[in-house]
């Protein structure tokens, strides 16, 4: 045997591997299985050959085979992650890293910022404030805005903002509204949108009186988004609901539940009125947070359903997918790329500069939980759903049942 071999251990270019001070993490990019490992041992002889690990060769020697790290390389070895070679000298193996390269630069030149905008989100008109628990609800979903007084968006700022953004590669425009039918312009903003490729969603509140006239204007990629909160249904919302349904558009019907009475309730209503389409939507409203830890909350087994390719890890490492590629306009004008956060600009600006904001800040397309606390020191921050508008509401960033 030659006495020059020196022992080393290699992790496979398809094992992404994350690192705190809580322990180390294996994931296997291929087939999602994972290895995790907190003990102190293992973990400063990983952190002795490469301080970031992503060198995944490892030298070892007669010390360590007999120390608890030999019978952990085997555990990854028999898992399919890695294995041992004897080498004269240091051998090579390389594993996808990220560069980001100029993506964040505000350079006009170096980049197309329309291009980022995928859906837009217009509040053509609001609702004048009045109590009900729902006045804030477009902080957590696609809602109607109430405001002091009924304003509306005039139609030459919605028309100036979707010419500028359909240059790039947005494909839905959300319009809302307090009741779209109430929008003076309805018939130019109507014709002009049917004009355009992209599908259009319509969200109406169950309590919106309906004009069948304007709803037959509606058309090619158009779609109506019923929203209903489960707490207010009555005779009223069943006969509009019937009258929404039968409008001859696609229609879904999104229910706002608040506590887990509302599931019997929503179950009658879709067999009560045949409802192919719908989602359910979580309300907080500030007295529910048992429900939202119960429902909402996520456990390690919610996280680790799908199986994540190293494009998925890197794509969480570097944007926001709930937020990234969303800007929502209010009918007061302001723009927002997160709804809890200050706005990013107004209609009276260029989009390329309210992208170039949304793109600069951390706290919408880039807010990341790797830059927030706890999820920075959590193992599974890069697998973990990006923050959203639960999270910002609830002022908690950890709504798991994992780090609390
Ligand atoms: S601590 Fe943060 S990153 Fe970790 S599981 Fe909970 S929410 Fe996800």
């Amino acid at each position: 045997m030659n006495s020059n071999l020196k022992k080393f251990f290699f992790l496979e270019p398809y094992i992404y591997v994350e690192e705190t001070h809580k322990g180390l993490f294996f994931y296997n990019t291929l087939t999602g299985s994972f290895i995790e490992n907190n003990n102190s041992f293992i973990i400063e002889f990983f952190n002795k050959f490469n301080k970031n690990i992503k060198s995944i060769i490892l030298e070892f020697d007669d010390e360590h085979m007999e120390k608890e790290v030999k019978p952990f390389l085997d555990i990854l070895r028999d898992n399919f992650m890695g294995d041992f070679v004897s080498s004269s000298s240091n051998p090579i193996q390389v594993s996808p890293f990220l560069k980001i390269e100029q993506m964040f630069d505000v350079n006009e030149e170096v980049a197309n910022y329309i291009d980022n905008i995928l859906e837009l989100t217009i509040n053509i008109n609001s609702y004048k404030y009045t109590d009900t628990p729902y006045t804030d609800a477009y902080k957590q979903f696609v809602y109607s805005f109430y405001y002091k007084q009924n304003v509306f968006l005039p139609f030459k700022y919605i028309k100036k903002v979707i010419d500028e953004c359909k240059k790039g590669s947005i494909h839905s425009i959300n319009i809302v509204g307090g009741n779209i039918f109430d929008y003076p312009e309805l018939p130019s903003l109507v014709e002009y949108l049917n004009s355009l490729e992209q599908c259009k969603y319509y969200y109406f509140n169950i309590y919106d009186e309906i004009s069948t006239s304007f709803l037959k204007l509606f058309k090619s990629n158009s779609e109506i988004i019923l929203m209903l909160p489960v707490s207010c249904y009555d005779e009223y919302c069943s006969e509009n609901i019937n009258r929404f349904l039968n409008c001859g558009l696609p229609t879904t019907v999104n229910f706002i539940v608040e506590d887990y009475t509302h599931f019997d309730i929503m179950s009658n209503i879709l067999s009560k009125h045949n409802i192919k389409s719908h989602k359910t939507l979580p309300f907080y409203n500030k007295k529910n947070y048992i429900f939202f830890k119960e429902y909402v909350f996520l456990n390690k087994n919610d996280i680790f359903q799908q199986v994540f390719s190293y494009k998925d890890i890197f794509r969480n490492k570097t944007i926001n997918t709930h937020y990234f590629g969303k800007l929502l306009i209010r009918s007061d004008g302001k723009i927002f790329a997160n709804p809890n956060q200050a706005n990013v600009g107004t209609v009276n600006e260029s989009i390329v500069s309210v992208v170039k904001e949304a793109l600069n800040c951390d706290k919408s397309w880039r807010l990341l939980r790797q830059n927030v606390s706890p999820c920075s020191n959590c193992l599974y921050k890069c697998f973990c759903p990006p923050i959203s508008n639960y999270e910002q509401v609830l002022e908690k960033n950890n709504l798991c049942a994992i780090n609390t």
